[in-house]
């Protein structure tokens, strides 16, 4: 552990950005970020100590580097939080990029289900697919995530839908991240869908969620899993089948998390508030009821614009109405095959704008502190500033707008994590 004591510091920055405090932040304290111009900011051991002027670095350190010290130059950069991508599903195999361009002539998603395709075809794929195939895959879709500027991320299993193949996919996860830069959360979705082999009828149905709830559930939570997490929804999990499986969880310590009232008004978000979710996710068909249920139980919403943009939705979560209820708003890729297939926390921060109506200084904030605290982990990251962890990332531009208005470019040059530079003019160091 000789980086223990490793000083780093990122002096002559343009700028910098960051929300602050240890909590979710809601409402209008959503779009309160601290900017500072001239900045400067000083990482010991891991953790930062200093974040403030050039001016005031100076005073306090000196000009010239201590011995040992790293330094960065921050010239005509911009310092933002590492990125936290709070809901991802990136242990898969297969592509499906032929439904894509199906749906773009024409097919609906049920006719591409009906004909083998849709999230079937990706189970089928990754039950195939060798844990070594997996884990290749994972750690070269974190590599991608870390180039964005992601530093943390959450992953989910939920593609192979039997005990077997959703450890396989946890396992990918664990030896995937095992010394990568980027920490990852993992989260058991053994209830993403039903699988086809028990579609017959409602007794197969259920003794699918019979073995999610006493086999499938502990298994991945002795093998780390941290959260649970179900599909509910009409046609999927239904809302008596979902309170079962998220309750199986909490019984083996899982923190329950859940996609709601993403494709209709089910009711997800009521049920996130009763059972003490961290997060409910998609929300495109929230009711009011569901609104007012996740201000009261204090549930942050975790929004998927990318998702909505991709499957040409026409439609996207009322993340404006959230915030005026005193949600915490986060934002996340959904990275998968079907129906976001992006690794990039800055392309889905434009949909976040531009489709959702946040504003820049909200963005900044659902990527960093709020999603950090639907991960659990807001007294560790997601901001900058003294007791966090050393996870910064420079955008080569002088202020923080630039991170959506110059869309479509990978606009991070940095990244920092835990002190050390990762990531250096756009080129990976370790
Ligand atoms: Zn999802």
């Amino acid at each position: 552990m000789e980086k223990r004591h490793d000083v780093l510091s990122i002096r002559n920055l343009s700028s910098l950005a960051t929300p602050e405090g240890f909590e979710p932040r809601s409402g209008v304290a959503q779009g309160r970020i601290r900017r500072v111009s001239g900045a400067a900011i000083r990482i010991e051991a891991g953790h930062i100590t200093f974040a403030g002027t050039e001016e005031e670095f100076v005073r306090q350190f000196g000009e010239a580097p201590h011995p040992g010290e790293t330094v960065v130059s921050g010239l005509g950069k911009t310092a933002l939080p590492g990125f936290v991508d709070a809901h991802t599903h990136i242990p898969w195999s297969g592509f499906r990029e032929g439904e894509f361009n199906d749906r773009l002539k024409g097919q609906t998603y049920a006719e591409i289900a009906a004909s083998g395709g849709g999230i079937v075809s990706t189970v089928a794929a990754t039950r195939a697919a060798t844990l070594a195939h997996l884990t290749a895959s994972v750690k070269s879709r974190l590599d991608l995530m870390l180039l964005h500027g992601t530093t943390c991320c959450e992953a989910k299993t939920g593609y192979g839908l039997q005990k077997e193949a959703e450890l396989k996919q946890l396992r990918a996860l664990v030896h995937g991240s095992e010394g990568h830069p980027v920490t990852v959360e993992m989260t058991a979705l053994p209830g993403h869908e039903v699988p086809l082999e028990c579609r017959g009828d409602a007794q197969q149905k259920a003794a699918y969620i019979d073995e999610c709830c006493n086999e499938i559930l502990p298994a991945l939570a002795a093998e780390g899993a941290r959260f649970v997490d179900v599909f509910c929804e009409t046609g999927v999990f239904d809302l008596a089948e979902s309170r079962r499986i998220l309750s199986a969880g909490k019984s083996c310590g899982l923190v329950p998390r859940l996609h709601a009232d993403e494709l209709t008004p089910l009711g997800g978000a009521e049920l996130a508030a009763e059972i003490g979710a961290i997060s409910a996710d998609h929300l495109l068909f929230i009711t009011r009821a569901g609104i007012e249920a996740m201000a009261r139980s204090g549930v942050i919403a975790t929004l998927l614009p990318g998702t909505s943009v991709f499957l040409r939705m026409n439609r996207y979560a009322p993340a404006r109405d959230l915030i005026a209820a005193g949600i915490p708003v986060a934002v996340a890729t959904d990275c998968n095959p079907g129906s976001s297939y992006t690794e990039s926390l800055p392309a889905v921060a434009f949909f976040a704008t531009i489709g959702m109506g946040l504003t820049v200084e909200e963005t900044l904030t659902a990527i960093t502190l709020n999603a950090a605290a639907s991960l659990g982990m807001a007294d560790e990251r997601g901001s900058i500033e003294p007791h966090k962890a050393g996870d910064v990332v420079l955008i080569d531009a002088p202020s923080l707008e630039h991170l959506v208005y110059h869309y479509g470019v990978n606009p991070v040059s940095d990244v920092v994590v835990n002190g050390r530079l990762v990531v250096s003019s756009g080129r990976r160091l370790l």
